[in-house]
């Protein structure tokens, strides 16, 4: 399918690696030109190369901390008017109700939805003005089912969920989508710290561990940054001008929900 976009311009942040790296991978792949980001340049520049190579589209990598006022500001200047906006940060660690005291509760916060909200307040009012325009936050399944282990991410999500779900409201009749994509658990970096949590309190191996968690979802597996982009690519599509507000679960049926 043509997704309709080639020649855009998009700014996908933490994007060096796993569902960041997946977004710009697909929407590379549909001829859109990339402003990628993440604090460390190693695995920044070699992603960056090898979509450059790949696709032939422009890639532009700006190592810094979009979790931060100063990262922020250098990847903003870098991106300048984009039409789409992937929003993602790494993710709160896990850990008991009774850990958490303020501090890092606002870390949270901080990371997973006043830099995304930062973000989308700085880039949507040119894409109004253009008239058109995509933004996906990723968040995550906690957002539908908690997981308890992972209650600084379940709060800060959930705020970023209620402030998109007004926002894209008003937005919308600029041309502009703001939507949310929900991960269950996906083959990444961020899986295998959480299933070495899983190693260190149970005493078993990583495979354990990840065959474990694999037999809880009904697609029996762990999801791919390949499917997340291409699902990520869609919603920033021509295609998918009509889905406002929306929050789509990618999660192999882990969440046993009607709707
Ligand atoms: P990952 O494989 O660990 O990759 C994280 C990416 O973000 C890396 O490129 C990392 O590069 C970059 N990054 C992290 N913190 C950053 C920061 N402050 N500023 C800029 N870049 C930053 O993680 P993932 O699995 O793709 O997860 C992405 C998001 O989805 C996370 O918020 C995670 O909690 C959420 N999620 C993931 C899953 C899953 O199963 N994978 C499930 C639900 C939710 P640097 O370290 O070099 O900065």
């Amino acid at each position: 399918m043509d997704l309709g976009i080639k020649g855009k311009r998009a700014l996908v942040t933490a994007s060096s690696k796993g569902l960041g790296l997946g977004c710009a991978e697909a929407l590379a792949e549909a001829g859109v030109d990339l402003v990628m980001n993440a604090r460390g340049t190693e695995a920044l520049d070699h992603a960056a190369a090898a979509i450059r190579s790949e696709w032939g589209v422009e890639v532009t990598a700006v190592a810094a901390d979009i979790t931060t006022e100063a990262g922020r500001a250098e990847v903003l200047a870098a991106a300048g008017d984009v039409d789409i906006l992937v929003t993602n940060a790494g993710g709160p660690p896990p850990g008991m109700w009774t850990d958490w005291d303020r501090d890092d509760f606002i870390a949270a916060l901080d990371a997973n939805m006043l830099t995304p909200v930062a973000l989308i307040k700085a880039l949507v009012p040119g894409m109004m003005a253009r008239g058109w325009g995509r933004v996906v936050n990723i968040t995550s399944q906690s957002v539908k089912a908690p997981i308890p282990v992972l209650g600084l991410s379940n709060a800060a999500r959930t705020g970023l969920t209620g402030y998109v779900a007004g926002t894209s409201r008003q937005v919308a009749n600029q041309g502009v989508t703001i939507n949310n994509l929900l991960p269950g658990i996906h083959a990444t970096d961020r899986a295998d710290a959480l299933d070495n949590g899983v190693v260190a309190a149970e005493g078993i191996t990583l495979d354990e561990a990840r065959a474990k968690r694999a037999a809880t979802i009904p697609a029996g597996r762990y999801g791919t940054r390949g499917e997340f982009g291409a699902m990520c690519a869609f919603l920033c599509s021509q295609h998918a001008g009509y889905v406002v507000g929306q929050n789509i679960l990618l999660d192999g049926g882990a969440v046993t929900a009607t709707i």
